[in-house]
């Protein structure tokens, strides 16, 4: 389960695995959790077809057990060329495990969500904004306020457009077409110089 939604979409969420609900439609954030994020950006005026939506991992964990690091792993060089062909604006990281890949830290979401940053992922400048898991917020009325406090942000993170990005390339030197002059013969020893020359005439 790759993800779904606009391939030139400004707001990606990054999930962690697809569930059971998610491998069975081959469509992510389908069940309990989808539903929560579906209502959060009705709330924000926004919908799954403005937005992509993927997770950190492409198939289902066992049991859905936490990823493996060796699963994300696998799963990460998919992620990034998502991210690169996007080109989104801002990232949403939705819960612990995506917001530690992308920022290469292992800080929690309780410290990190809602707080935005301008983060290099591949080789773009991006707002990286970790949200607690929808999942995370179903049951609990605080992380859901928190969630819903957080997400209310997004159009304003939008609406500062993509951050100055990276010089990345060294500028190519333009390359000159005339053709070089042939070289001149090299004086022989004694020899008058040819301007030298043309003066006695
Ligand atoms: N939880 C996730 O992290 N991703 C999904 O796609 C569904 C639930």
């Amino acid at each position: 389960m790759f993800g779904a939604g606009n391939a030139d979409a400004d707001l990606m969420f990054i999930g962690e695995a697809p569930g059971a609900n998610e491998d069975r439609m081959g469509l992510p954030f389908v069940g309990q959790a989808g539903k929560l994020l579906d209502k959060l950006l009705a709330e924000v005026s926004m919908d799954r077809k403005e937005v992509f939506i993927c997770n950190i991992l492409k198939c289902r964990p066992p049991d859905n057990r936490d990823p493996h690091p060796n699963e994300i792993e696998a799963c990460q060089d998919y992620l990034w060329r998502q991210v690169d062909l996007i080109e989104p604006t801002v990232i949403c990281t939705l819960g612990n495990f995506s917001t530690k890949l992308l920022r290469a830290d292992s800080t929690g979401i309780s410290r990190l969500h809602g707080y935005e940053e301008v983060r290099i992922i591949g080789p773009r400048a991006v707002r990286l904004y970790p949200l607690y898991h929808p999942a995370a917020a179903l049951y609990t009325p605080s992380t859901l306020e928190a969630l819903r406090k957080d997400f209310h942000r997004i159009p304003d993170l939008l609406a500062l457009g993509p951050p100055e990005q990276p010089q990345s390339f060294e500028p190519i030197p333009e390359i000159d077409e005339t053709p070089d002059e042939p070289d001149e013969p090299p004086l022989a020893v004694g020899e008058p110089e040819p301007a030298a020359q043309l003066g006695l005439f």
